[in-house]
């Protein structure tokens, strides 16, 4: 640049690139060079030109746009003036600065370094904070922050920063980077361009939107540290390059991180220090030149080592058990000749009782090529584990013992590739089934399966796979090439994907059972038949008389279908009366008298009336409740009529027999009859009728008609059919119709008969006609008796007593003679049929048996005993419980169970 002065000093002409503007004053003359010149410069320019151009000038222009511009100039006089020529320095003054700002800077880094050094360690981030500060103002930068690879294993941490007045806050102390500077790692580490982080999003959003300078630390592991600088990038030209602010960074990052090192590894120190002293463990260590062991503090009293922890080696073998002392001398001995470290568990060898009880596992390390190498280690008291061990290795056992002796096997299935293969199997296949499981895994267990149970045993893999479980029986042969029924139930085990891993199952031998089961239904099924080809009728109903089952006898008894008959009630077929007794008599069934057997009378389709013997089982419930009842019936229809028959006849027999009797019961009526007509006729003959006389004599032939028409009518009815169905009705009523036709006769044989019935009124149920001819029956005998006696002792009186009583629930009739008694060797005879000692001709022998059969049918009783003078003949009739002779107030007693069927 070149100035044409006057000689005063103003400035005339400027030329040259440098970018000054000539300037004027208002009245157009020329300015003084100091007003070209920054005021600094200005103070140079004192005096005249004369006393400028000694020296060389150093003068800082105000530049076109407001910048001073740095010149070195000098002057030379021309004709009228001055001549200022100069040149920009301001390249060289500006690196003379840097280089100051440089010297400061790495002085005041040092200084850094120092203040961190001596920091206490809870002042540490205070200190770095406020030397981020003086950083920042330093360099003019608005964000400054300090990011560590924190020791200990906390990653990457923001750990101070600092931000100017009005700066944006970009991070807080102690924010993680993980994330955001993964992208960086592994990278060269070097100064990071705006441009070439604003590839790295995540980098880029934590930096801010303005340029931004990042600055690594590296150490021997990688770069540990990073000083970012936001928004801020530095001239190219700064004072700084790259590695002074890499230096700068290093400063401060180096010994913080240091202080931070050994902070944790204190702490980590103080943590393994407790745990040690926690678990009874500690390292140890060989010292091969005084031939002793050093030993952590925690273990130097477990191991009686002295106060530095030292303990002569021979001495630390001593107190390791017997047992595990050799093995353990001769593991040290190797590690330290051949480098080879170990691990070994040992006893504690202490005397008494508990010298098993305390474990240690020794662990060994060999460090170092110098001869002898480094031996050292970690013993941990492990007693706790081992007592664990042992009682999990008990519990295992038993486990075990239990699988194996179960009468089942637990087995595993490998899924591969669609197909599940046996991969485990408890010790019990063996005693089982007699295969190992190698065999099952050559052999497969398909070819084992029994051929009838392939399908089974097919849908069950196809099965398990779908569903996740199966259970299923099958047959799988034993090495005897027997037959297994196996109940296999089995489970997949599918991973997190849901492909199947594993099945896992167990396998109970069910052969007893499914044979037994087997046999149950088997003989069902026999019983089934035998209950549906039984020609006897068999049949299950409810106490309420419903059919539950009925086999097809008593179907066609019934006249349809055995399945129509399952549903329907029994009470159809019988009468309101019997339907009552059938159910008193259920009521009667109990767990301990289940059993009950009666002769029932049906109304059957199309038959007048049928007779079954009807045996019925109660089953009860646990409370005794009746819950069904099962009953075998026989048709009894044919008895029945002929037994009718029998006693039918044996009447007319009685009748016929007694016709003597009833000659002369007739001829008394008719005798009187005749005398009183005859004496009639007589009076008329002789005229002497009198009204009186006529009507005295004619009611007497009354009153004799009547006489005679009551016989007749009585013989009548008792030679009549007895009705199909029992009535109720009194015994008075018998004994007084058997006197009807047998009083006359007996008192014409001299006969005395007594009575002694009471007043008492009873109701029995049953048939009259039938009880009459059981009587006459007796009293027959009884006459038969005493004649005989009478012949041959002429003066002998024959007496007859019929007596009716009540006794508890029973009427008893009594029919007693004189005549001598029954041989007492026969009374047991007495009641067979045909059984008689009459003269052939007279006796038949069925009076007493068919008079039981009678008593018999009507739930009664007939027995013979001797009485003081002769035989005597009880009946014993059940008294029926709704009898309205009842005496009021007294309870009716129960009819015994049972006694029907009893012989006397
Ligand atoms: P039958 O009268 O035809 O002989 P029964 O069955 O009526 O047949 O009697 C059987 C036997 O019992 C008689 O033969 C007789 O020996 C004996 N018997 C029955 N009743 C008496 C009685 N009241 N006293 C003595 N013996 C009797």
């Amino acid at each position: 640049m070149l100035l044409a002065l006057d000689p005063q000093g103003r400035v005339l002409g400027i030329a040259g690139a440098l970018g000054v503007r000539l300037g004027r004053s208002a009245n157009g003359q020329a300015l003084p060079l100091a007003d070209f010149v920054t005021a600094n410069s200005a103070a140079l320019l004192s005096g005249t030109p004369e006393q400028w151009a000694r020296d060389c000038l150093d003068l800082d222009f105000i530049g076109n746009d407001g910048r001073a511009l740095h010149t070195r100039g000098w002057l030379t006089a021309t004709r009228d003036g001055w001549l200022f020529q100069a040149m920009d320095i301001g390249d060289l003054i500006r690196h003379q600065e840097a280089g100051d700002q440089r010297r400061q800077a790495l002085l005041h880094a040092g200084q850094a370094a120092e203040r961190i050094r001596l920091a206490s360690a809870s002042l540490l981030p205070q200190v770095t904070t406020e030397l981020l500060e003086a950083l920042a103002l330093r360099w003019r930068v608005p964000c400054m922050a300090l990011a560590l690879y924190m020791p200990g294993g906390q990653g990457w941490q923001v750990y101070a920063q600092y931000r100017g007045h009005g700066a944006p806050g970009y991070w807080q102390e102690g924010q993680r980077l993980g994330q955001e500077l993964a992208d960086l790692h592994g990278r060269a580490p070097q100064r990071w361009s705006w441009s070439q982080l604003s590839q790295h999003p995540r980098l880029f959003a934590l930096l801010g939107d303005g340029p931004a300078f990042l600055v690594p630390y590296v150490e021997i592991s990688g770069i540990t540290a990073w000083l970012f600088c936001a928004p801020f990038e530095p001239d190219t030209d700064s004072a700084l390059g790259d590695a002074e602010w890499q230096q700068v960074c290093a400063q401060l990052a180096g010994p913080l991180l240091a202080r931070l090192r050994d902070q944790s590894q204190r702490h980590e120190g103080g943590r393994l220090e407790a745990l040690q002293g926690m678990l009874g463990a500690g390292w140890w260590e060989y010292l091969p030149a005084t031939k002793a062991v050093l030993l952590a503090p925690a273990l130097a009293h477990a191991w009686q080592a002295d106060e530095q922890g030292r303990l002569p080696l021979e001495n630390w073998l001593q107190q390791v058990h017997p047992a595990d002392r050799d093995e353990f001398r001769a593991r040290l001995r190797s590690a330290e000749l051949n480098g080879q470290g170990f691990t070994q568990c040992l006893r504690l060898y202490l005397s008494g009782a508990q010298e098993a009880a305390i474990w240690h596992r020794v662990q060994t390390q060999v460090q170092g090529t110098a001869t002898p190498p480094r031996v050292f280690g970690f013993l941990l008291d492990i007693s706790d584990i081992k007592a664990q061990e042992a009682s999990a290795a008990a519990a295992h056992a038993r486990l075990r013992n239990l699988i194996a002796s179960a009468p089942a096997v637990i087995y595993v299935l490998r899924y591969e590739d669609g197909a599940l293969l046996p991969e485990f199997c408890s010790e019990s296949l063996g005693p089982m089934l007699g295969w190992t499981l190698a065999e099952l895994q050559q052999g497969g267990l398909a070819e084992r399966v029994h051929p009838e149970d392939h399908d089974i045993f097919f849908a069950r893999s196809r099965s398990l796979l779908r569903d996740g479980q199966v259970s299923c029986r099958y047959r799988l042969r034993d090495r005897q090439g027997g037959y297994h029924w196996l109940l296999d139930e089995v489970r997949l085990l599918r991973n997190e994907l849901g492909q199947p891993q594993e099945a896992v199952g167990i396998w109970l031998d069910v052969t007893e059972a499914t044979l037994a089961a087997e046999r149950v239904r088997e003989s069902e099924e026999r019983y089934r038949i035998l209950v549906e080809d039984s020609p006897a009728m068999i049949c299950r109903y409810t106490p309420d008389l419903v059919l539950r089952f009925a086999n097809r006898p008593l179907a066609d008894y019934l006249e349809c279908r055995p399945e129509e008959l399952a549903g329907a009630n029994l009470g159809a077929w019988l009468s309101d009366e019997q339907r009552q007794t059938f159910q008193e008599r259920l009521i009667g069934l109990t767990p301990e008298q289940p059993v009950s057997t009666a002769e029932i009378c049906l109304q059957l389709p199309g038959r007048e009336h049928a007779w079954w013997i009807w045996a019925d089982r109660g089953v009860f419930d646990e409370h005794g409740r009746l819950l069904e009842v099962q009953a075998v019936g026989r048709d009894n229809t044919e008895v029945r009529k002929a037994q009718q028959q029998l006693y039918q006849g044996a009447k007319m027999a009685t009748l016929g027999e007694m016709a003597t009797g009833l000659a002369h019961e007739m001829n008394q009526p008719l005798n009187v009859m005749r005398m009183a007509v005859a004496n009639v006729l007589k009076r008329l003959a002789n005229d002497e009728v009198q009204v009186d006389y006529l009507r005295d004599k004619l009611l007497r032939i009354e009153a004799q008609v009547q006489r005679a028409a009551r016989i007749v009518d009585h013989m009548r009815v008792f030679g009549r059919r007895s009705d199909v169905e029992q009535q109720l009705f009194d015994p008075r009523e018998a004994v007084e119709g058997a006197l009807s036709l047998l009083s006359e006769g007996l008192r014409g044989k001299g006969v005395d008969v007594r009575l002694a019935l009471g007043a008492e009124r009873f109701a029995v149920r049953g048939f009259a006609d039938q009880l009459e001819q059981v009587l006459i029956n007796l009293m027959v005998n009884a006459r038969d008796a005493m004649l005989g006696k009478k012949e041959k002792e002429p003066d002998f009186a024959p007496s007859i007593l019929v007596g009716l009583e009540k006794r508890s629930a029973w009427a008893e009739l009594r029919v007693e003679d004189n005549g001598g008694g029954i041989d007492p060797r026969l009374l047991e005879k007495i009641f067979e049929p045909f059984f008689t000692t009459k003269p052939v001709g007279k006796g038949t022998g069925l009076g007493l048996s068919v008079s039981y059969g009678i008593v018999q049918q009507m739930g009664g009783r007939l027995s013979a005993e001797n009485g003081v003078e002769g035989a005597c003949f009880r009946i014993a009739l059940p008294l029926f419980a709704d009898s309205p002779s009842q005496v009021p107030g007294e309870e009716p007693a129960a009819v015994p169970t049972g006694l029907a069927g009893q012989h006397g």
